[in-house]
């Protein structure tokens, strides 16, 4: 097994089309790191060079202390799971877990041919680990099925299982639940978890769905337009993004932006929205921009509604006033829009709420959770 680094890569198609700008990533021996980012950011293409199926136009790509950039392929060790299966149309579950290792035993095995006992012993030895690893998916009873007789999470599941036999040193996964219904891909989603944690292999997962990053990253890389933004764990991502891009990606419903400027009020530093000011903790770094224009950052989750019993105290400093336009029901909370003056805001409130919609009502912000970024570099100001 192996980590996996990107040094200063870059990946520039045709004349200009940058792909991958200056990518600085280590993948530890045994993580399952997750790239994640909308669609056209390099994700892709950052796997598919790992994969040695597109070649970096600068920079060193290393798995473990090897640089791979002008190894081909076949030799790299590594196996890749795809959003569409891919399976042998015409083989059954059982050759095509197999396939893959027959191929790498063809050579030997014509070798070996003189030597009947060795080659029985090869075929033992598949027939092992094609069982093992269907147990280990749960698809043994449709080993002699063909692809088109299985669900598409079952065919999923076999396309996992022939990545997994091969025993590879590195796994590279593109978006490979997105096929699967909802249901399905949570369940998936679990099972990948759990075989990551049995198998211990390192693992590069990428997809664009923020919340399969969150619950599946061991570590998340956040990109956009080919450029890493963050990485780091799920939680430092959600509590302390890096820039505004971050904050907005992650976490759903998604933040919510004003636009603000910092001023000071008896030695206080306030965001202050032109409806409503927030003070600042003491020593935070937004003091220096006194006057100046930034983007104030509020979760739907780190507001709540003031009637309500809440962790947080309620104080004249924190208590904001808005109207109630909407409330979406979501199950076990709703999802308020509400208009503070001229902004607009989204709330996450408890069901048990007494707030009606079209009444103006006293909301708590969670003053530890709030955000602040420079307008301009939208790097966040903490
Ligand atoms: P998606 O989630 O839509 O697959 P992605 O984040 O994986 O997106 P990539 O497929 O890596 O993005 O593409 C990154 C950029 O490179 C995009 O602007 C894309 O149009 C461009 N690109 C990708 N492959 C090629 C190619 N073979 N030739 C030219 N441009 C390409």
């Amino acid at each position: 097994m192996a980590g996996v680094t990107f040094k200063n890569i870059c990946k520039v198609f045709g004349k200009d089309v940058k792909a991958v700008d200056d990518l600085n990533l280590s993948i530890k021996d045994q993580e399952f790191m997750v790239l994640v980012g909308p669609s056209g950011c390099g994700k892709t293409t950052a796997l598919r060079m790992v994969a040695g199926l597109e070649e970096a136009t600068s920079g060193d790509i290393m798995i473990g202390d090897v640089r791979v950039n002008d190894v081909p392929p076949k030799d790299r060790d590594i196996a890749m799971v795809f959003q569409n299966y891919a399976l042998y149309p015409h083989m059954n579950v059982y050759d095509n877990i197999a396939f893959g290792l027959r191929l790498r035993e063809l050579k030997g095995f014509f070798w070996q041919l003189s030597h009947m006992a060795d080659a029985k012993k090869i075929k033992a030895d598949i027939d092992t680990r094609v069982k093992e690893v269907a147990r280990m998916l749960d698809i043994e009873k449709y080993l002699q099925r063909r692809p088109k007789e299985l669900s598409g999470g079952q065919r999923q599941r076999v396309a996992l299982a022939r990545a997994i036999v091969r025993k590879p040193k590195v796994f590279l996964m593109d978006e490979p639940l997105s096929n699967l219904d909802a249901k399905l891909r949570v369940q998936t989603r679990a099972e990948l978890i759990r075989l990551h944690r049995t198998l211990g292999i390192t693992t590069i997962y990428v997809t664009h769905d923020q919340v399969e990053a969150m619950t599946m990253g061991q570590r998340i890389a956040i990109m956009k337009d080919g450029v890493l933004q963050q990485c780091d764990v799920p939680e430092t991502v959600y509590n302390q993004p890096a820039n505004k891009f971050v904050a907005g990606f992650i976490g759903s419903p998604p933040m919510n932006f004003i636009d603000a400027k910092i001023v000071k009020e008896d030695g206080v530093v306030m965001v202050d929205t032109g409806e409503f000011k927030l003070p600042l903790g003491a020593g935070h770094a937004a003091g220096a921009y006194e006057g100046k224009p930034v983007v104030l950052g509020i979760r739907p989750e780190a507001v709540f509604d003031k009637g309500m019993e809440t962790h947080v105290k309620g104080t004249e400093a924190n208590t904001i006033s808005a109207k109630v336009d909407v409330l979406e029901p979501l199950g076990p909370e709703y999802v308020a829009y509400l208009a503070c003056g001229k902004h607009n805001m989204i709330a996450t409130i408890d069901t048990g709420t007494k707030i009606k919609e079209g009444q103006t009502a006293e909301f708590i912000v969670d003053l530890e959770r709030i955000h602040v970024f420079d307008s301009e570099t939208e790097a966040a100001i903490r």
